[in-house]
């Protein structure tokens, strides 16, 4: 028997509808190339994004179509967001930062029939443009006098295409597994492959970040994107953010300290979003320039995610910002959110020692995400907090297969997604990851965390960044090599860093050496490139 309730899909149209009744003149602050804030509400958004919409139908654009952005996080692409998915065309969102060569190639695989673009990407658009077979015509989100000089087919200007169509727009109606948005993974290793998210897999993924054990969000945050609207959705935010009636702050290009340091001060951000290395920017910034975070801002909760969090940025966020860090851990193929670290009633008066204990875990299950660590012949290992295992997911937000049967099959017989990644779980289901599988280091038949040790070298005061890969050796397999970058004019011995690290991790996991280098390569999600870093260290060699 069917249950009586009414019967209406899923579609983000329906969440940009609900935030124009519900809180239409909640702010939109957007930083601008120039430096200026823009500032608009989501009734601004939802007219504009009708007008999208109208502009889209009026170019031909069909159902199921793939829209191209080059874009930073603004109130533009935001009508981008809502105003193509709304209309049942796929936003394709494409991350800037790849090289050319990538972004031409997920582009004609995606066969994006328009590409709108930042003026900042004029240039870029302009050396892949002709290469770029399925695009009828390039789209510069920018107004008719700032129109770039450049030299692509059917240049047209976004200001311009939106002003002559009508904010009226009756929203279509349709599947709500129909497909909203996509991403390409950075392919560290092979082609990018794409995920194609569905507007119910993308609502169900919001709803989850509004809960209190998500982010708990709600009409009372000022929430500051750092985390791009080209990847992964911006971790769902612009749609949860209209759900709930948070203001969003979108940044733009600039993401050095001082200029996320006056946002959030500006547009009094109370929630802040974001990867280790541009908190591990703003809190050099604060550092140097003696700020005092937890009297000039009103932030208090920090999202960070995409990389593990170093302990130290942890402690400041939480000492000098009073600030509480939520851990949270995802992937591209996962909306992106699996886990995010909250404490339980039983951690309420923990010591401040242990609340980073508890924070360095990358967190439970959302409801939404089921989760199981195996060993390698796929057997179940325990929920006891020290079983290490592959890790593995299902859920309605996560990815059943690539674009275009891409890689083939990627879940195994009983629907579950390897992620990669080497995790434990305790018996509260806090899930701890220990490495990728690829970059977990084998010593004398056992692994060592690559994590762990990178979180204990930044926890020294002269350390910027570190990373930890393992080095061929003849009588252990492999053994760590500690590979650090220095904060301007400070120093450290190889000595000071290994007494520093044989205080927090076991004696046979110590580095067997430290390099000193000026940077370390990131790929353009802002990890660590560890893949590069080995090929740089490949004729390394341990004297002993
Ligand atoms: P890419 O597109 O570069 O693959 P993803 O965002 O999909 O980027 O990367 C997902 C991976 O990032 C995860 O499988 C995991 O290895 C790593 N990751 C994400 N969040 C965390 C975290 N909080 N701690 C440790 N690793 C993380």
């Amino acid at each position: 028997m069917l249950g009586l309730m009414q019967d209406q899909p899923l579609l983000i149209s329906s969440v940009l509808e609900h935030a124009l009744k519900a809180h239409p003149h909640t702010e939109i602050a957007s930083r601008m190339a120039d430096g200026s804030v823009h500032h608009c509400t989501y009734a601004d958004i939802g007219e504009r994004a009708k007008q999208v919409a109208n502009a889209l139908v009026a170019l031909g654009v069909q159902p199921g179509e793939r829209i191209g952005t080059l874009a930073w996080n603004g109130y533009r692409h935001m009508e981008l967001y809502f105003g193509v998915s709304g209309m049942g065309a796929v936003l394709h969102t494409i991350n800037p930062r790849l090289f050319p060569e990538q972004i031409e190639f997920i582009a004609n695989h995606a066969e994006d029939q328009y590409l709108l673009f930042d003026l900042s990407f004029a240039e870029l658009v302009e050396q892949i443009a002709p290469r770029l077979k399925s695009v009828k015509a390039f789209i510069a989100l920018c107004e008719r006098e700032q129109m770039p000089a450049i030299d692509v087919p059917g240049l047209m200007c976004y200001e311009d295409l939106i002003a002559g169509h009508s904010n009226d727009f009756i929203w279509p109606e349709f599947d709500e597994r129909t497909a909203s948005s996509m991403c390409y993974t950075s392919g560290t290793t092979g082609n990018p492959k794409g995920v194609l998210y569905s507007h119910r897999s993308s609502i169900l993924h919001s709803l989850a970040l509004c809960t209190s054990d998500g982010f708990g969000l709600s009409a009372a945050d000022s929430a500051l994107l750092v985390v791009p609207m080209f990847h992964v959705n911006a971790w769902g935010m612009p749609y949860a953010a209209a759900m709930c009636g948070a203001k969003l702050v979108l940044p733009g290009a600039a993401l050095d300290g001082e200029s996320l340091y006056t946002l959030m001060r500006d547009e009094q951000v109370t929630l802040a979003l974001g990867v280790p290395t541009v908190w591990m920017m703003l809190q050099q910034h604060v550092e140097t320039q003696a700020l005092q975070p937890a009297t000039e801002l009103c932030l208090n909760r920090v999202v960070i995610g995409g990389a593990a969090a170093p302990r130290i940025q942890v402690d400041t966020f939480e000492t000098r910002f009073n600030a509480r860090v939520l851990h949270a851990w995802g992937m591209t193929e996962m909306s992106p959110l699996g886990t995010i670290c909250n404490p339980l009633p039983k951690h309420r008066d923990a010591p401040l020692e242990a609340v980073l204990d508890l924070q360095a875990k990358q967190g439970r299950a959302l409801f939404g995400v089921s989760m199981k660590i195996v060993d390698e012949q796929g057997a179940e290992l325990p929920r006891d907090g020290k079983a290490s295992g592959l890790l593995l997911v299902k859920g309605p937000w996560i990815a059943s297969q690539y674009y275009g049967g891409e890689g083939g099959q990627i879940l195994d017989s009983e629907g579950w997604l390897d992620t990669g990644d080497i995790a434990t779980i305790d018996t509260d289901g806090y899930m701890q990851i220990t490495d990728r599988a690829k970059d977990v280091i084998k010593s004398g038949g056992e692994w060592i965390s690559s994590i762990d040790l990178e979180n204990a070298a930044v926890s020294h005061p002269a350390v910027a960044e570190a990373a930890v890969i393992g080095i061929a050796h003849p009588k252990w397999q492999e053994r760590p090599l500690l590979v650090v970058v220095l904060k301007p004019g400070r120093t450290a011995s190889k000595d000071d860093l290994l007494t520093v690290l044989q205080s927090r991790v076991a004696k046979w996991w110590l580095p067997d050496d430290v390099a000193f280098v000026e940077a370390l390569p990131h790929t353009a999600t802002g990890k660590l490139q560890k893949m590069k870093l080995r090929e740089q260290f490949r004729d390394f060699r341990f004297q002993t």
